[in-house]
């Protein structure tokens, strides 16, 4: 098999959007769990709509270590998710996946963002395209997680974010002020690459 048919072929998983929620998808409540404060945050309905449509699959990851210290159980976050797709339901955008971290930073797990294990784990059981994925977040810390698993990443500058301590792996591809924004730069750049594979898979033929 050629390297071409290898990146066209239908073994290739799905491109995915992996969404941080608080801060993100929904305005930051700390260790909220009430569904009835959560609110999406500006533009999240039309912009994952748009990239929904655009074939990525949409999987919340989110550190809660709320369920680690002893604020909340772990189901107490269902609500919150049910919530969230209700919410999305006007604009036909469903969240196909939430993971979520339950520990504390002290506890050294390698699912706390800034470390990849909420993707790598949902990548191989949704079977994504980590290398046609992106990873959208609020800090840092998010952009980080999005690039050890191979995505590339956009940082919604709201304020959230305010150590700033930058390196190669905390440094965005992309810096918007909102979602809607996000997504279409996020559909731009997969235009773009999907038409210069093509391009490199007619010169291979030839
Ligand atoms: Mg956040
Ligand atoms: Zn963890």
């Amino acid at each position: 098999m050629t390297r071409a048919d290898d990146t066209r072929g239908a073994r290739r998983g799905a491109p995915a959007i992996f969404l941080d929620k608080d801060g993100t998808l929904i305005e930051d409540v700390p260790y909220n769990v009430d569904p009835g404060l959560v609110t999406l945050s500006f533009g999240a309905g039309r912009a994952l709509a748009q990239l929904a449509l655009e074939g990525f699959r949409l999987v919340v990851v989110s550190n809660q270590s709320g369920i680690g210290d002893g604020r909340f159980e772990a189901a107490a976050l269902d609500a919150v998710g049910h919530r969230i797709r209700e919410l999305l339901a006007p604009w036909h955008a469903s969240i196909d996946a939430f993971y979520y971290c339950p520990h504390t930073r002290s506890f050294g797990c390698d699912c706390r963002k800034p470390a990849a294990g909420l993707l790598l784990r949902a990548a191989a059981e949704h079977r994504l395209d980590l290398h046609r994925s992106w990873l959208i977040g609020d800090i840092l810390d998010d952009v980080e997680a999005g690039r050890r698993a191979g995505c590339r990443t956009a940082l919604l500058a709201n304020g959230n974010e305010t150590q700033w301590e930058l390196s190669p792996l905390r440094t965005p591809h992309l810096v918007v002020r909102a979602l809607p924004l996000a997504a279409n730069c996020i559909v731009a750049a997969q235009r773009a690459r999907a038409s210069s594979e093509e391009a490199c898979h007619v010169h291979a033929l030839g």
